[in-house]
């Protein structure tokens, strides 16, 4: 089925694959931890989305996670979380956060591992789709969030339990466009699982198959729109994220990610901080330990 899977492909955690027919694949493949992202892996992700940008045989990129779970969100607490580790390079001209502390260092490296590369991911000019199932927790929203279209199994939950740690939502704070404020505050406040039927009637997600068929549906659909003329699709895809910038969403989340940066210092201030702290373990339950 692939037509390169070179080395240094499998690097941070994540695979990369050209698919016949134009499509590639980027798997995040840390199932033993349910994809939970450390840096590493978004630095990976970085790596494979800007490949596929500029790789001409491919017109569609397809998101993936190996497993049973697509992702538990960012890593809070396995042997490879890298929070305080500096990398070579970085993707925002932020100053490399490991050598600062306080609001110096944590929101130069949210600015730059989190807001910053879901911005630029959903910029690609080329058509995203998120291909889900089981968690889609937290941090993981922001990958599924970022891509063009979502489609999920019939097993998928999707859930932002950082309220419970006082936090106002994830980084890449898109919650009141993708399901409506009205239920956004719900989501906020409960934290608690959408399943996926439900995650389609709020318009979060595009389409629910069946599990089973889940990979099958996602490659069919990413083959007919790359069989579309691809200056066309590139248009299209920035005309409805202009419009969605219009409708307010990069203004607000810039707003709001001062709110979550207010909520990180308050936490440092009260000791409450360290995602691998206090509620660490409620998060991780709303993550798909189950
Ligand atoms: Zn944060």
């Amino acid at each position: 089925m692939t037509e390169e899977n070179s080395p240094g492909a499998e690097t941070g955690g994540v695979r990369y694959d050209v698919v016949d027919g134009g499509v590639a694949l980027v798997r995040m493949s840390r199932p033993e931890y349910r994809n939970a992202q450390n840096s590493a892996m978004t630095y990976a992700l970085d790596d494979a989305f800007y490949r596929a940008a500029a790789d001409d045989r491919v017109k569609v990129i397809v998101l993936a996670g190996d497993g049973k779970h697509f992702s538990a969100g960012h890593d809070i607490g396995t042997p490879d979380r890298d929070i305080d580790k500096p990398f070579d390079r970085r993707a925002t001209l932020w100053w490399d956060h490991s050598d600062k502390k306080g609001v110096a260092s944590r929101y130069a490296r949210e600015s730059e591992v989190y807001l910053g590369m879901c911005r630029r991911w959903r910029e690609i000019p080329k058509p995203t789709i998120a291909m889900v199932q089981g968690a889609c927790v937290a941090g993981a929203l922001m990958l599924a969030w970022s891509c063009d279209l979502v489609i999920a199994s019939d097993d998928a939950f999707f859930a932002d339990p950082t309220v419970r740690m006082g936090i106002p939502g994830v980084e890449y704070f898109a919650h009141p466009w993708q399901m409506g404020p009205r239920f956004a505050k719900e989501f906020l406040f409960l934290g608690e699982r959408v399943d996926a039927a439900a995650a389609q009637r709020l318009g979060m997600i595009n389409r629910v198959v069946p599990r089973a068929e889940l990979e099958s549906s996602v490659l069919d659909m990413a083959k007919r729109i790359a069989a579309m003329p691809q200056l066309g699709l590139a248009l299209a895809k920035r005309a409805v994220n202009q419009c969605e910038d219009l409708m307010g969403l990069r203004d607000g989340m810039d707003s709001v990610f001062g709110l979550h940066h207010v909520a990180h210092a308050h936490n440092a201030e009260m000791g409450l901080d360290s995602l691998a702290g206090h509620d660490a373990r409620s998060m991780r339950d709303a993550a798909g330990r189950r």
